[in-house]
């Protein structure tokens, strides 16, 4: 099969593998119909993420249709269409039973890798390095899908790839922010970061009753879909103080939540992040902080700051003393993409989403690698790639 494999920074190609087998009862094999890039892959792209090996397939957010079962898979049969969730959870552990599926005991076969690095381990994913478990992931035209019988959704009505596709990860992974902030009737929440976890987490704020969301990104096309379609305040931080605006914009006392949905890639001015970008590209820092250190200094004191963009290792000069003496609250994770499928398909359903307004733009697997280019470079208004394996 044709898979869009890393070879190292900056450097994917598209190139013949094996076809994934059966390894165990419970995986079935996905002949995918649709897959696409995540903000999360251009740290692969850009190298940040320790444990990639030359010859691992990407992609993490992908659907198809079933064309094989491992013998312990009754609910599911070859012609069924579905979802993958990008995080790999066995079902029936210790947080798999509490519905914490990022964090399953069972499907890391890397744990140790983890554990080295990050003290405990989380469940694993695909196409997400080795520290995640190594898994093939679905930038490809085939997956093997492990504990199929209990993490795929299958989608049984007429609904369209580009509709159900985000199921598998920035839809829920954009809920689960805004979820994390406990919103209440009349808050103001704040959102660094307008690509497809931003556009979902502000959409998802008004869904849970917040009066005001106010996002903040410097692109052009992204701050306009964040006004025109998700109904934000845009803010462009290249053209104001964003500390100042926001104070100003809640009479003083900041946001009551604040989401970082932009991570460890953090782009920012002054000092502070030529440093970070010196540091991370000597090794001596894995990740940058710059929106993570806006946000714990511009939430409201007593307020919630919630990150679901991604961080890999150690970050420096964290105003960790702001996190405490103005008592605010941090939650965080990957997201635990099983527990939020169904709901969310229900609500695509009833029209509360149209996340296929998120696709700017589909291409043939075959150019993965120019589609990777445009969409870190953010040309062509680029918020989000669709690749269609079997398209030639
Ligand atoms: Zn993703
Ligand atoms: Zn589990």
């Amino acid at each position: 099969m044709k898979a869009n494999v890393w070879h190292g920074r900056n450097d994917m190609r598209v190139e013949n593998v094996p076809d994934p087998r059966i390894l165990n009862p419970r995986d079935a094999i996905v002949k995918i119909t649709s897959s696409a890039i995540c903000g999360s892959d251009l740290h692969l792209y850009d190298g940040y993420v320790p444990t990639m090996e030359a010859g691992d397939i990407l992609g993490h957010e992908f659907m198809g249709e079933v064309v094989e079962t491992g013998p312990a898979v009754r609910n599911l049969k070859a012609g069924d269409r579905v979802v993958v969730p990008f995080t790999i959870a066995c079902g029936g552990c210790f947080f798999c039973e509490q519905q914490q599926h990022s964090l399953c005991e069972n499907s890391n076969p890397n744990a140790w890798m983890a554990e080295k690095m990050w003290g405990h381990s989380p469940a694993g994913i695909f196409g997400y390095s080795h520290l995640t478990g190594g898994y093939a992931g679905g930038q490809a035209q085939y997956a093997r899908v492990p504990y199929a019988d209990t993490g795929p959704l299958k989608i049984e009505d007429g609904l369209d790839d580009e509709q159900v596709l985000f199921l598998s990860d920035v839809l829920p992974t954009g809920w689960m922010a805004a979820e994390n902030c406990h919103i209440q009737p009349g808050d103001t929440v704040a959102i660094w970061g307008c690509g497809p976890v931003g556009q979902f987490a502000i959409q998802s704020a008004y869904l849970l009753g917040a009066e005001r969301v106010i996002a903040i990104d410097r692109f052009p096309d992204r701050l306009q879909m964040a006004s025109d379609w998700s109904r934000a305040e845009a803010l462009d931080y290249t053209a104001c103080d964003v500390a100042d605006t926001l104070r100003e914009m809640t009479g003083g006392r900041g946001p009551d939540a604040c989401i970082d949905a932009v991570g460890m890639e953090a782009h920012g001015a002054g000092p502070m992040a030529a440093v970070d970008r010196i540091k991370q590209m000597m090794r001596l820092e894995s990740d940058r902080p710059m929106v993570l250190r806006q946000v714990l200094r511009a939430c409201r004191n007593g307020g919630t700051v919630s990150v679901p963009g991604v961080y890999g290792g150690f970050v420096d000069k964290l105003p960790f003393g702001a996190l405490m003496n103005r008592s605010l609250t941090l939650k965080t994770g990957q997201t635990h993409v099983q527990r939020y499928m169904q709901p969310l398909l229900e609500r695509i359903r009833r029209g509360d989403f149209d996340p296929g307004r998120l696709v700017t733009h589909r291409k043939r697997l075959d150019d993965a690698p120019d589609a990777y280019r445009m969409f870190r470079d953010k040309q062509d208004g680029c918020v989000k790639v669709v690749l269609k394996p079997w398209v030639h």
